[in-house]
Parts: C-alpha cells; structure tokens; sequence
C-alpha cells in the first residue's frame, strides 16, 4: 500500500515549501516532493543567486567611484570568477537552510520526479528511475514553477544564445552582451554585467524600458542606464541571431529600420513558462488555460483534492505571491480560516541600480480606469539622506484617488527603494488615506521621508521642494 500523508506538495521552491510549512504548522503530515534542489528557482536559480550578483556589481561600482566619497582606492578589478563562486555559495547556503527547515518542521522529503495520479497519489520516479506511489488523504498540492521562455525564432542553445541559469554561471565574463527582454530579470543582469565592464545592449519590444512600470520610472532608468553606456532599443524585436561566426549576429527590426549587432553572448530574457509537461495533468484531465493551471482564490483546480499555486498558475510570477498562495492554499486544505490574496496589492521589485518598486495603479492605469487623481512626485535630489549617501538619482510618486485619499498606487525608483515599498503595502492594506500619512512622522534623515514628501507634493504642501 502507499504510504499515506494528509498532504503532498510536488515541488519545494517558494510556493511549495511555505504550503509544506504552515500544513505542518497546522497538525497535517507531509511530504513535499522535489526533482533538482529545495528551495527552487528563487533559491538557486532566480531571486537570491541574483542578488548576490547584484550586490558584488554595487560594491564594485562603490569602488569605481570611491573618490566622491573622499577615499582613494588603488587598482581594482572584479574578479568575475569570484563573483560568480559567491552568488552559488549564496544559493547553496539558502538551499540547505529549506533542508533545515523541512526536518525542523517534520516534513518528509522525497527526491524524485513528481507525477499526479489519481486517487489523490503522487508517482514519484528516483535518480534511478524506480517509481514510488505516495498518497495524500487531504489534497496534493503542484508546485511546480517555470523556466524561462524560449522565443520561437531563438533557440537557446546554452553557450552563445543563454538564459538566466547561464547568465549567473558563465565561466568567463563576456566582452558583450545582447538581452532580449527589458523586464526584472533582463535589467538586473543588464546591470551586473555592464557594471563589470561588458558592454551591453538591450532590446525590448514594447515601447518602454520595464514596460509594467509606471512611465515616469521607465523614462528614469532609461536615463539612467544610458548614462551607464547601455544601448537601448524600445519598440524592437530581435529577428534572428546567426551564431555561425565568433561573435552572434543579431537581425533587430528597429522603428529606424533594420539593424544588425555583434555581442558575444544573447541572453534572452522574455519571460518564464509553466512547467505543466509530464506531470500528470492530462491524465488527470486537469484544466489548464494559456499554459497554466486553472485555479480558483483557494487554488483548488477543477479535480477535488488537486491543488496548484506558484508560477505555474496565473498571476505575477514572483516568489512573495508563490509564498502567500501557498500558504493560503495549506490553510484551506487544514480547514483553517484563510483569506484571499487581493492580486491588486502585490509590491513588484526590481533590483537593478536604481532600484525599483512599486505597487498598485500607475498614473496610466488611475487614469484609464476613470479615478480623479492628486499625483505627487518627491525626486532624491531634495533628499538629505540620498545626498549623503551620494545617491540623488529618482524619486517616489504617490497617486491618491482625489475624493477619498485611497492609496492607489505608488512608484519608487532609487538607491533601497525595495526596502521602502512594504510600508505603501501595509497602508494599503489598512485602507489608509493620504490625510494619515501626511500625520505619520517619517525619521529624518532617510530615504522614506521621500514618501511623505510625495504624499505633500500631492496635496501642495510641500516643504522641501
Ligand atoms: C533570474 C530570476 C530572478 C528572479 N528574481 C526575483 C525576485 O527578485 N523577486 C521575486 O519575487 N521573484 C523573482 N523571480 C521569480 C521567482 O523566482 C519565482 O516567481 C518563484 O521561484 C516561483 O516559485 P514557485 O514555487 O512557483 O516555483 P519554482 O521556484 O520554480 O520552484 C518549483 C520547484 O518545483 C520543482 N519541480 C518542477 N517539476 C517537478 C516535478 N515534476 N517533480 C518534482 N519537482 C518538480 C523544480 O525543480 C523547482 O524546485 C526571479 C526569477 C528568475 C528566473
């Protein structure tokens, strides 16, 4: 007979090993099942890996420019080999904290490859190809993320035409580098491999630079990254990369006409795709709808006691929605009492530099959806604390809803603005009017003073501008 669980969750990245947690938290008994590493894309191959990444390219950028802060620094260089070793030790490190984190919380964890079957089961097939059948008397939960997409004219062949994986494990720096794609991912590594001396230029079919970003913020890290030496090209698509020669040569139809490129590596960037093959769902017969698994606000699919959350179903594909789903689809399952996900209050962070974050309505999106809006905008440039800190490029722009002072939205771009978002989220979640945070005391200096300092712009009453 299987060995039986109250829940199995196939898949341990950041929506299935949070679900695996609070159902433990809750009394149920589970396993969680995990074909590669814990802790999934974000782990190792996405959210944290990266930021490490990010981190080696600031401080050596603090290097380059350490004389503006008065301190000499001699020769320097980065040492992209290292770079790259401390972003997989990072990785590594944060993989074997979940390992922790399942024995802490008694969680049983079964390496293999996760199938559904049904009676509520899970086909598990081992390294050595034996298959196990687990069954889980309250539900199974799919967690089985996505990978990168792969543009129909592009192939990704792993060593001239790369994705992200590749993109933080290459064994030498490239000289340059094209990405397809100017979203989160393709920016951030657009940074770190510009700011370590690659030249880079990106491409990006929609009309502006991060293109789910308000206009404002776009138009800043355009500026910004230009300044960097990044080539840009919006309203452009990539046609073809011929990888015959030493270098790729890439076709891009430009609104000038046609253009071709040299770079030594392409990375393509253009979004994730749900891991949905091979996992059962067809058997199962359950729904999926342009490539992702049909759910409902408790991530219930259309078969009783089969679950999915994370990105291999709708909504933002992004580690902290993963989490919350998660958690609310374990709290579902254990009969606690949950509450559903508002999608409309979801902070978005990119962590190039500048940062970037925001939440809620653009200024375009107020507009389009009829609000009478009072917008206010607070540039770092007026900040004390950005100009000791030597970082005066970006602002904070707040949109309140004129007849009400509802929070619609908020959009930062700035050194730590992803450290600043959580507080517009909280406000935001308490129903919080702009009359309140005009009244609630921002430290002085920091760089969250720029929020009030917005909030006054939009009402005229600003003091520092
Ligand atoms: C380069 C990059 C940077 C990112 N940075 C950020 C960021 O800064 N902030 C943010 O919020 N998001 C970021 N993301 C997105 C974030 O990583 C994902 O949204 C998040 O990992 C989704 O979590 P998940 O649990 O749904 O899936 P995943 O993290 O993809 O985990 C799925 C897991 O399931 C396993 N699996 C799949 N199929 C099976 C099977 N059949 N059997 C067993 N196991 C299986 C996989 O091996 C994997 O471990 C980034 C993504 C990338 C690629």
């Amino acid at each position: 007979m299987a060995q039986t669980y109250d829940v199995i969750v196939v898949g341990s990245g950041p929506g299935g090993y949070p679900a695996a947690i609070r159902a433990s938290q809750l009394g149920l008994k589970v396993a969680i099942v995990e074909k590669e590493s814990l802790g999934g894309i974000c782990l190792n191959w996405g959210c944290i890996p990266t930021k490490a990444l990010l981190k080696s390219a600031q401080v050596f950028e603090y290097i380059k420019h350490a004389k503006d802060y008065g301190i000499n620094v001699g020769e320097n260089s980065a040492d992209f080999g290292a770079v790259i070793q401390r972003s997989r030790g990072v990785a590594n490190g944060m993989s074997k904290g979940v390992a922790f984190l399942m024995k802490k919380n008694k969680i049983d964890v079964i390496m293999g490859y996760g199938k559904v079957i049904p009676g509520k089961k899970v086909e598990v097939t081992d390294a050595d190809g034996k298959k196990t059948e687990y069954a889980a008397s309250k539900g199974v939960i799919i967690a089985t993320g996505g990978r990168a997409r792969e543009l129909p004219n592009i192939k990704i062949d792993g060593t001239k035409i790369i994705e992200y994986r590749k993109a933080m494990s290459l064994e030498k720096q490239p000289e340059s580098m094209l990405v397809i794609g100017s979203g989160a991912i393709g920016v951030e590594f657009a940074f770190v491999y510009a700011s370590m001396g690659t030249k880079v230029t990106i491409v990006e079919f929609l009309p502006t630079m991060v293109p789910v970003e308000d206009e404002d913020v776009s138009k800043e890290l355009t500026k910004q990254y230009k300044k960097m030496g990044i080539d840009i090209y919006t309203n452009s698509s990539v046609e073809k990369v011929d990888t015959s020669g030493k270098l790729c040569k890439v076709s891009v139809k430009t609104p000038d006409g046609p253009k071709t490129f040299e770079a030594e590596v392409v990375l393509s960037a253009a979004g994730v795709v749900a891991n949905l093959e091979n996992i059962g769902l067809e058997e199962m017969k359950i729904a999926t709808e342009r490539g992702k698994i049909t759910v409902n606000e408790w991530y219930e699919t259309n078969v009783p006691g089969y679950y999915a959350i994370g990105d291999c179903t709708p909504g933002p594909a992004l580690a902290h929605v993963a989490t919350a789903e998660g958690i609310i689809c374990a709290e579902k399952i254990a009969g606690h009492k949950t509450e559903a996900l508002d999608y409309n209050n979801i902070p978005g962070c990119t962590y190039c530099q500048p940062e970037i974050a925001s939440v809620g309505l653009t200024e375009k999106r107020a507009r389009e959806e009829g609000y009478d809006i009072k917008v206010g905008k607070f540039p770092f440039m007026a900040s004390g604390k950005a100009s000791a800190a030597g970082a005066k490029e970006g602002f904070v722009k707040v949109i309140f809803d004129a007849k009400y002072g509802e929070w619609l939205g908020a959009h930062m771009i700035g050194a730590n603005v992803t450290e600043m978002i959580a507080e517009v989220v909280v406000a935001r979640k308490l129903e919080t009017t702009s009359h309140e945070i005009l009244r609630s005391i921002h430290p002085h200096p920091t760089m969250s003073e720029a929020v009030k300092g917005a909030t006054e712009a939009a009402y005229g009453e600003a003091i520092d501008l």
